[in-house]
């Protein structure tokens, strides 16, 4: 391996403790903690960790969660009166509702529901929208995450050529924005693109979002190129158990990789952290606090 390892779970521990003494420094000026409402819907045992863990790392940063639990049954005029009556809260800064929802909610009526100054998950027309237009909102967890990794590792992204695979509402679609929002040249790939090795050989950034266990080789990377492998694939291991993977296939790409992201422990702990970040924004920006800028 020659590659660098960006390190995504000490620059989300670091990324934390610095929102951790914001809050701390918000708590006292305003005197309340910012809080983020969770709900939940029906029984996804990977929903209920996703949840959980983002549960933890709230209460970890010194900031209030309302968890809602609700049965699989729940109709779209439940769940819609809940996020009215979320909008409506004051202690509530950010609102989470996890996806996937049961096939009986609309994910978009509710997505669109929630205020877009409490949408802390970014996934809103409106922030969609605002990120667009280069406007300050609220930007999707993973990208952002994405963002100051790739900041950290390179510092000045403006004049590099970045390879987005995967244009996904979520991750794809939102990072390629991102990245332009940097000034860099950026080409979104998916899977209709024609030679995908020979479009990723131009890249000095690439960020795979895919879905597809080890897809991007090490062979169709530009040497030192700089590799963020957003994908989470479960497969089965030797052992009869099973593990996790990314969209890269790590082996190859860390011999040609100037540096990469490991899977587990590089985008997905920098997801949470932004979620934590967006939450003390929203609290920020609604109590007319003045927070640490490099935030
Ligand atoms: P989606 O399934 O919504 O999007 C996948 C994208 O990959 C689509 O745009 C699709 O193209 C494209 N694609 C599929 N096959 C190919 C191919 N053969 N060649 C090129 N492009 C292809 O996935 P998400 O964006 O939601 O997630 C992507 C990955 O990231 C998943 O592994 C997911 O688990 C992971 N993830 C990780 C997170 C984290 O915190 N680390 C958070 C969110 C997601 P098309 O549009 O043409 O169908």
């Amino acid at each position: 391996m020659n590659a660098r390892l960006i390190d995504g779970k000490a620059a989300a521990l670091g990324l934390r403790q610095c929102i951790g003494g914001e809050v701390n420094r918000f708590r006292e000026a305003v005197g309340r903690a910012p809080g983020l409402a969770t709900v939940l819907v029906g029984n996804d045992p990977a929903s209920a960790v996703y949840v959980s863990s983002k549960k933890r790392a709230t209460a970890e940063a010194g900031m209030l969660s309302f968890a809602h639990e609700l049965p699989a049954t729940t109709t779209q005029d439940e769940l819609v009166d809940l996020v009215d009556a979320l909008n409506a809260d004051p202690a509530v800064d950010g609102i989470l509702v996890q996806l996937p929802l049961p096939a009986q909610i609309d994910e978009l009526v509710i997505i669109a529901r929630i205020s877009p100054d409490k949408d802390v998950d970014g996934f809103s027309p409106v922030n969609a929208g605002r990120l667009a237009i280069g406007l300050h909102g609220f930007v999707p967890c993973t990208p952002l995450g994405c963002l100051y990794l790739l900041k950290q590792e390179l510092g000045d992204l403006a004049g590099l050529n970045a390879v987005v695979i995967g244009r996904s509402n979520i991750v794809g679609k939102p990072m390629a924005l991102l990245l332009l929002g940097e000034s860099c040249t950026v080409t979104i790939a998916h899977s209709r693109t024609r030679d995908l090795p020979e479009v990723v050989r131009r890249a000095d950034i690439v960020v795979a979002a895919v879905g597809r266990p080890a897809m991007v080789k090490g062979e169709w990377l530009k040497p030192g190129a700089t590799v963020i492998d957003v994908g989470i694939n479960r497969i089965p291991a030797e052992d009869g158990k099973s593990r996790l993977v990314g969209d890269v296939d790590f082996a190859s790409a860390s011999d040609l990789a100037g540096a990469i992201t490991p899977v587990p422990g590089g985008v997905g702990p920098m997801t949470i952290a932004c979620l934590i970040r967006n939450t003390f924004v929203s609290a920020a920006r609604r109590e007319g606090f003045s927070y640490e800028k490099s935030l």
